[in-house]
């Protein structure tokens, strides 16, 4: 099955009660037994709940994998697949990444005696330095947030199988419509699907993808006994979001290019952050394992003024100044004072998040009122 008809189709069965073609929400925590244990397959929804089975299949299907997962949040999902490691276990990961990722890593899971590594995965290098008998995880995040970095995932996969080491990547900037990163030798594949798997704004959920069997039945295994799972409501409204993923990918991706050439060329904008320009320093690679760039823009002010990137943000009008991503109206943020305030300054400006630092996720209006509107806030 071709992607567009996965999205719509993928791992979905008519309701068996009434034929029902869109799953119902079922709004249960429990399910009636005959006998201790006879049970139709479900017993208490934080175990398995039918609606979220639904849409972890459909989660399964679209990233070519076999088993899908659905959690509270994304750092929900991240914090299960950390679970998978003891103390002692060390992780490599992307050095420019999600802030979420970089806290619960450092505030949360070193206490846990789980050591990380942040480097700059552009370069395989600077992973294998890192890699020892005691590593047992590479986290990988590309397009990297907000730099809009990209990162080999076929080579890092080679190191990654080389040394017996589990590689996951958050695939949420590129969704499985541009990058599958499990049929380019990724061993679990990660979602924030508040963003463009749901695409809306109007839901908090993550999810996890897997092939084999083993590593799928170890993560269920903590899904369970740790209990961060969506609800059936919001598994519904993340199943009806996929089936437009495709059609609002393609139309994420081409204002998202008709935005980045508007502003490389304005005398205002010192540098532009976007993988489809050819001086990209990993559009080739960007060019093979994506099927195009996508939504995502970061890009600085001249003179790199707090202030006045604050003002230009403040201007915009179609544009919304908030946090989040990936949803059908389109977004500016500030890095610096919004998703990244929690990686201190320093650590922050060596991977380029700079003070006059501005990331858009441009959505699915008319590419002339999303320029038009860029102009004035510029002005
Ligand atoms: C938003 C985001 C997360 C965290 O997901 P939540 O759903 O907010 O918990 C992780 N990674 C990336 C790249 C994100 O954009």
């Amino acid at each position: 099955m071709k992607f567009n008809t996965k999205a719509i189709h993928g791992g979905q069965e008519h309701d068996k009660a009434y034929g029902a073609v869109m799953p119902p929400i079922y709004q249960t925590s429990t399910y009636a037994q005959s006998t201790p244990g006879g049970h139709k397959g479900y017993e208490y929804s934080r175990t398995h709940n039918p609606t979220r089975h639904a849409l972890e299949s459909a989660f399964a299907s679209i990233e070519n994998g076999n088993f899908g997962l659905a959690f509270g949040s994304g750092l929900a999902a991240i914090d299960a697949v950390i679970k998978l490691l003891k103390p002692g276990d060390e992780v490599i990961s992307t050095n420019d990444l999600y802030g979420g990722s970089f806290r619960l890593f450092t505030k949360i899971f070193q206490d846990f005696g789980i050591k990380f590594h942040f480097v700059g995965m552009e370069s395989i290098s600077n992973i294998e330095a890192c890699v020892n008998t005691n590593t047992k995880l590479i986290w990988v995040e590309t397009p990297t947030n907000p730099m809009m970095n990209i990162i080999d995932i076929v080579a890092v996969s080679k190191v990654a199988k080389k040394h017996n080491i589990t590689l996951a990547v958050d695939n949420t900037f590129a969704t499985p419509y541009l990058q599958l990163p499990l049929d380019l030798g990724a061993d679990i594949v990660m979602h924030s699907a508040t963003k463009y798997l749901g695409g809306h704004s109007d839901v908090v959920m993550g999810a996890l993808v897997v092939k084999d069997k083993n590593l799928a039945d170890k993560l269920y295994f903590i899904q369970n006994a740790s209990g961060a799972v969506c609800g059936p409501q919001d598994s519904f409204l993340v199943l009806r979001g996929i089936k437009t993923l495709h059609v609002r990918m393609q139309r994420h991706c081409e204002n998202g290019k008709a935005v980045a050439e508007y502003l490389v060329k304005h005398p205002k904008i010192e540098k532009v952050y976007w993988p489809g320009f050819e001086n990209h320093p990993n559009h080739d690679i960007a060019k093979t394992q994506m099927k195009d760039f996508g939504g995502m823009i970061s890009f600085t002010t001249k003179g790199n003024n707090y202030k006045e990137a604050i003002k230009t943000i403040e201007n915009l009008k179609v544009f919304t100044l908030a946090e989040s991503l990936g949803g059908v109206e389109s977004l500016a943020g500030h890095p610096a004072s919004m998703t990244h305030a929690s990686i201190p300054k320093e650590e922050r400006e060596k991977t380029g998040v700079v003070d006059s630092l501005i990331r858009l996720s441009v959505g699915i209006e008319a590419i002339e009122d999303l320029i038009a509107d860029l102009e004035q806030a510029l002005k």
